[in-house]
């Protein structure tokens, strides 16, 4: 297939961009929005801080050629801070990103600044997989159209819905890349 656009206007692009490298699958960063070009087949939405990427996203003109792709359903893959913009609901935040996945989301609920291990879970067909979490979010409610696909303590941490997959953990941040193999075969 086609390459995978990683939103680089903050946070933890870099991280995601080495698991590809290791995948031998092409990518490209975006930063502005002509590097959104026709080759893009798939997005994928880094940690970082949700309220500076929301508002890089607008400036750079990147929102729109981003929430086209959602729209038309094409594979997209939120860590952290990217399922916050990818949430259609947020608890403590006013603002409202891509409001694609049906989910309310609470900022900052899980682990310190520094990446916090928390043992193992799974993301749906994916067992044992290493959690890290920094400072994630809380999936509070789900709505019809999104799947639960990964707990850990009975909280919701990882969600699907169609071509859109979101961890509130930072699989980027293993050695494990079968979640982005899972997204790559989208
Ligand atoms: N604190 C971030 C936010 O609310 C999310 C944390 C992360 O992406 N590691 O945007």
């Amino acid at each position: 297939h086609g390459v995978t656009g990683i939103l680089a206007v903050q946070g933890a692009f870099a991280e995601h961009a080495a698991v590809l490298d290791k995948l031998g699958a092409p990518w490209k960063l975006l930063r502005a929005a002509e590097d959104f070009d026709d080759s893009i087949d798939r997005v994928i939405l880094p940690g970082g801080e949700s309220t500076t990427q929301g508002k890089l996203l607008h400036s750079t003109g990147l929102f729109e050629p981003i929430a086209a792709h959602i729209a038309a359903g094409k594979p997209v893959f939120g860590t952290c801070a990217g399922m916050i913009l990818l949430a259609r609901r947020l608890e403590n935040d006013d603002n409202v990103y891509f409001g694609a996945l049906d989910a309310t989301v609470r900022r900052n609920a899980y682990g310190r600044q520094l990446g916090s291990f928390a043992g193992v879970g799974s993301f749906g067909d994916i067992t044992d997989f290493p959690l890290v979490f920094i400072r994630g979010p809380f999936v509070s409610e789900v709505g019809p159209d999104a799947t639960v696909e990964s707990e850990v303590n009975g909280d919701i941490v990882g969600l699907r819905q169609g071509n859109i997959i979101a961890t509130a953990f930072h699989p980027e941040l293993t050695s494990d890349t079968r979640i982005h193999e899972l997204f790559l075969g989208l």
